[in-house]
């Protein structure tokens, strides 16, 4: 195998120019998720970009087919049954207004990194993949079984496209998606959304309105309220009880407004977020303005493994759950909330479901809306995974090891799928966010990983 590295590492660094401009090509299409449209499920540009990258394939020689617009296939052999699936995609997300340095569909070469939006999440690494089976094809290093790259165009909006694909056709046996990290990600947790009704008993200090959090799947950093029958030094005590946090306040006609400012974070991983929807509720209780402190006790300030909510558990392959509240509103009569829970794989969402519908119950509110997502689970002492972990210790040098995760990867509804790649943990990609990028090295090496996985895994 080692002939066969050195030429595909080499063919990698003379095609580098060609899979820059590749990607720049591909990074000018702005693949948001647009109306749908006959003939284009997820509008105009995901299309578009869809149908660029088959175009490059076929110009390298493969056997291409676009599904509908929802996907593409791109097999690495024209005959043979894949016993291989790769799973990238061509969606993005929406650029944001504020913070880029650069042109963000204009592709921008500085310093090592290459910058744009969907360089590292996933046009990048779609890329490298593609690349890695051209090399294995011009080499002409002979496999035994073949392999399908099946690239999406709906990945940041719920996954219909791979949806509608699995309807069609079944997928490769094996397959793995360069849309998470390394080493391989075998374990992601289940999911939770659900949303709560509660109407407080409200006496002459009291809340007329409250409006906190602003995504689901967020630690929320901002919650606002106004409150009547409360002096703004009273607030201030209460709220040097709650760490971490900042107030603002100012009266105005006969109401005290009181801005309550935290740390947002990602839902699935909680800790390194400051709450500040838990924080205003337990600024409430302190208070004694209604009777809140039974929503708060609830969801305490600083808590985000659900202890009080009754649902604290957790298992060695996933660890353990987290629940954040997320979302609030009070209009003066009914306070609204939503919820966000990644629970370990060993549990079910109806498990959490009748626990807390008994503990929220209890507390005298009432759950309106519950839904969720199973956890997803991959044997990581399977051959697949072992095999994976090689290539990455082969590649990399680093120790190979299983990871689980909070969030869900674009194999979570499929069987046995995994996330190898594209990125390290702790990477400064900014994904998803202003001035996203991959440097050239991880574009060039994440080609050369995928090439020594294929071979491995096929040979
Ligand atoms: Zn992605």
């Amino acid at each position: 195998m080692d002939g066969a590295e050195l030429k595909i590492g080499k063919f990698i660094e003379n095609n580098t120019g060609d899979m820059i401009r590749t990607l720049s090509e591909l990074v000018k299409i702005p693949s948001v998720k647009g109306e749908a449209e006959p003939n284009y499920p997820f509008g105009r540009e995901p299309a578009r970009a869809l149908e660029k990258f088959l175009e490059i394939a076929r110009t390298m020689g493969f056997t291409v087919k676009n599904h509908e617009n929802h996907v593409g296939t791109i097999d690495l052999y024209s005959e043979g049954e894949p016993t291989l699936g790769i799973l990238c995609h061509l969606d993005v997300v929406p650029v944001g207004n504020t913070g880029w340095r650069t042109p963000p569909f204009e592709l921008t070469l500085s310093r090592g990194y290459l910058y744009g939006r969907g360089a590292i999440d996933d046009k990048g690494p779609a890329v490298s993949v593609l690349y890695a089976m051209y090399a294995l094809k011009k080499l002409g290093v002979s496999l035994s079984q073949n392999v399908r790259f099946i690239v999406g165009t709906d990945e940041e909006n719920g996954s219909a496209d791979l949806a509608y694909y699995r309807k069609k056709e079944a997928l490769p046996q094996r397959l793995f998606t360069p849309d998470g990290s390394y080493p391989v990600i075998n374990v992601e947790k289940g999911m939770i959304r659900g949303e709560f009704e509660f109407v407080p008993t409200l006496g002459d200090r009291t809340l007329l309105s409250l409006s906190g959090g602003d995504v689901v799947n967020a630690v929320p950093a901002i919650c606002d309220m106004s409150l009547c029958g409360v002096d703004q030094s009273e607030v201030e005590k209460a709220a040097r009880q709650v760490p971490g946090i900042s107030v603002e306040c100012a009266e105005k006609d006969g109401a005290l407004n009181v801005g309550v400012r935290g740390k947002s974070a990602h839902a699935s991983q909680p800790n390194g977020g400051v709450n500040a929807v838990t924080a205003a509720l337990k600024i409430l209780s302190l208070l004694e303005v209604g009777d809140f402190e039974k929503i708060s006790t609830l969801f305490p300030f600083g808590e985000s493994d659900g202890e009080h909510a009754g649902v604290k558990m957790s298992d060695d392959v996933s660890g353990a759950l987290t629940l954040v509240h997320s979302i609030a509103s009070f209009d003066g009569k009914t306070y609204r909330g939503k919820f966000d829970i990644r629970f370990p794989v060993t549990s079910s969402v109806e498990k959490v479901r009748v626990t807390l519908e008994k503990t929220i119950g209890k507390a005298g509110a009432l759950i309106t809306a519950f839904g969720g997502v199973e956890g997803h689970c991959v044997d990581g002492n399977g051959d697949f995974v072992k095999t994976l972990l090689e290539s990455y210790e082969h590649i990399t040098g680093k120790r190979g090891r299983c990871i689980a995760i909070g969030g869900g990867t674009y194999v979570h509804e499929t069987e046995g799928g995994v996330a190898f790649g594209a990125e390290f943990i702790g990477d400064e990609n900014n994904m998803h966010g202003a001035n996203e990028r991959m440097s050239v090295d991880l574009f060039k090496m994440n080609a050369r990983m995928y090439a020594d996985a294929i071979i491995r895994l096929c040979k």
